[in-house]
């Protein structure tokens, strides 16, 4: 019997046509798949995991499977059924009295942002495709822009690989039809152990649902500021006091200027050029002029070029389309700018199609993700690390630094490659390689990694935070059906 008949209710593509599944835009190295199961509902996400404990099959699921860079939608361990959550794309509720939003795991960026448009909220977007998921991002602790989504996660509904299912936070207090009146979901720690941060990174369930808490969505100045590489270590170190003092909101974008979203006419070598970005929300008119004053006066001495985007200014008063693109994304609006950008550094033109996993025209993309402290000295030295090794291997490196939290950021070092071309694959995996490794030797590691650099850091027995994972998981999902060896020892 083929394993997709063993999962005979739910709608399935089969092995022979789920080979497409398999393609990657980091190029790394096919699985074999058994097919992919896409469940419409919890009843029959509960039916599939109790089928595969029972028939012992191996399951990966995703939301909409664009963790480009990490594996895209390939498992770790090969002979695995897919099971892709897209279909499950409900947005349950919008509550305006609590400032929550409950959805499915299949919602995607730019669906719920639709749905947020007559009213008075947002939701953070990241700079990856308007059509990837919110939950999967959410699941990767991913970075958004302006503000940080992974903070507004309140609550989950989780069906376990032992078939329980479990709702956190304060929501397992509530039935489905108590009125919207009574409903307080967001304190995020509920009563108890606070379970949310355990399904993030990890392999202990399926994710069916989320709760997010709304942002308000507030009139502010996009502070945009230009400084040259000797300057950068003096710039980082005056953005961090502009959050620890509040003249900025505490989120922050620093970007090499040669990076495929801001080059002009196609300079996409390395200058030395910077471009900081951060935003200035007053809590009136006159504290943000005087916000800006105090800002303006600091970053004088390190930036040649200081500029204050008004958030609902016309669009059209920037000539860069990428101004444009932040003020979107201050509003909770995502776009394909990212990819189309990505795609134009070789003369492709995407003509509206986003798989790019499946386009080999696209360039490919080996990313590495460290957690780098906000401090100059720091972001300085990282980048010399990638420098070194991107010089010996004869690769471009691209440099991004996001804000994860008040005092991280999210290093985003790319390299882009020909995926037709064996050797440039290649070296572009052995940058990857090299970049973790050497970034270990220097106390950074990553805050989230790809299916090739899993094994090296959680296969790590002698470690008791590894071990208490595996314990969690033979309880959690005794049979280890799901997603073995993600974020978790095989
Ligand atoms: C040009 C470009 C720009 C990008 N910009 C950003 C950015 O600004 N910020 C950022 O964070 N990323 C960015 N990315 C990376 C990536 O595209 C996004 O993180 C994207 O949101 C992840 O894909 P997804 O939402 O489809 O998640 P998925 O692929 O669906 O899932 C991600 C992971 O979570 C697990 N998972 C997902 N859903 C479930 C579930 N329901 N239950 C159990 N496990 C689940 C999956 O197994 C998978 O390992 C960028 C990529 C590119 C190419």
């Amino acid at each position: 019997m083929q394993t997709e008949q063993l999962f005979a209710d739910i709608p399935c593509i089969d092995s022979k046509e789920s080979d497409s599944f398999q393609s990657n835009i980091t190029e790394y190295k096919p699985k074999t798949l058994l097919g992919v199961l896409r469940p419409q509902n919890l009843k029959q996400v509960k039916e599939l995991i109790k089928t595969a404990n029972n028939k012992q099959v191996k399951i990966y699921p995703y939301s909409s499977g664009m963790n480009w860079g990490q594996g895209s939608k390939l498992p770790l361990a090969d002979e695995s059924m897919l099971v892709d959550l897209s279909q499950m794309n409900r947005i349950i509720e919008i509550n305006e009295k609590y400032k929550y939003v409950i959805i499915e795991a299949g919602v995607t960026q730019e669906q719920l942002s639709n749905a947020l448009k007559n009213t008075c909220f947002k939701v953070p977007v990241t700079g990856s495709s308007a059509q990837t998921s919110v939950v999967g991002n959410i699941l990767e602790r991913g970075a958004t822009g302006f503000n940080i989504r992974n903070s507004l996660l309140m609550g989950m509904e989780v069906v376990l690989g032992n078939g329980k299912t479990v709702r956190t936070g304060m929501w397992h207090f509530f039935k489905d039809d108590d009125s919207s009146e009574n409903k307080f979901l967001t304190y995020s720690k509920g009563l108890g152990p606070d379970l949310n941060g355990l399904f993030a990174q990890s392999n202990f369930g399926i994710i069916t649902k989320v709760i997010l808490k709304l942002l308000p969505k507030k009139e502010g100045l996009i502070l945009h500021a230009e400084a040259t590489e000797k300057d950068l270590s003096s710039l980082v170190d005056i953005l961090y006091d502009f959050n620890q003092t509040g003249i900025t909101n505490g989120w922050n974008l620093i970007t090499n200027k040669n990076d495929p979203r801001t080059a002009v006419n196609g300079q996409y070598k390395y200058a030395g050029e910077w471009i900081a970005l951060t935003a200035i929300e007053g809590a009136t008119p006159e504290i943000t002029e005087l916000l800006k004053k105090e800002a303006l006066q600091k970053l004088k001495p390190v930036c040649h070029f200081i500029d204050f985007i008004s958030t609902t200014t016309e669009q059209d008063k920037y000539n860069n389309p990428y101004f444009k693109i932040l003020i979107d994304v201050y509003n909770g609006i995502p776009s394909n700018y990212s990819l189309e950008t990505m795609a134009q550094m070789t003369g492709v033109n995407l003509n509206g199609n986003y798989s790019i996993d499946e386009n080999k025209e696209m360039v490919g993309f080996s990313v590495a993700l460290p957690a780098v402290p906000f401090d100059g000295s720091t972001v300085v030295k990282v980048n010399s690390v990638i420098k070194e090794i991107s010089v010996r291997l004869n690769v471009h490196p691209f440099y991004n630094f996001g804000s994860l939290d008040s005092e991280t950021f999210e290093g985003f070092y790319r390299v882009y490659f020909s995926r037709t071309d064996e050797t440039a694959v290649r070296l572009a995996h052995e940058w990857n390689k090299e970049v973790h490794l050497t970034l270990e030797n220097i106390g950074i590691f990553p805050y989230r990694t790809n299916i090739d650099r899993m094994d090296h850091y959680v296969n790590r027995k002698e470690d008791d935070f590894w071990n208490t994972i595996k314990d969690l998981k033979s309880v959690l999902d005794p049979n280890n059906i799901i997603a073995p060896g993600r974020y978790c020892m095989m």
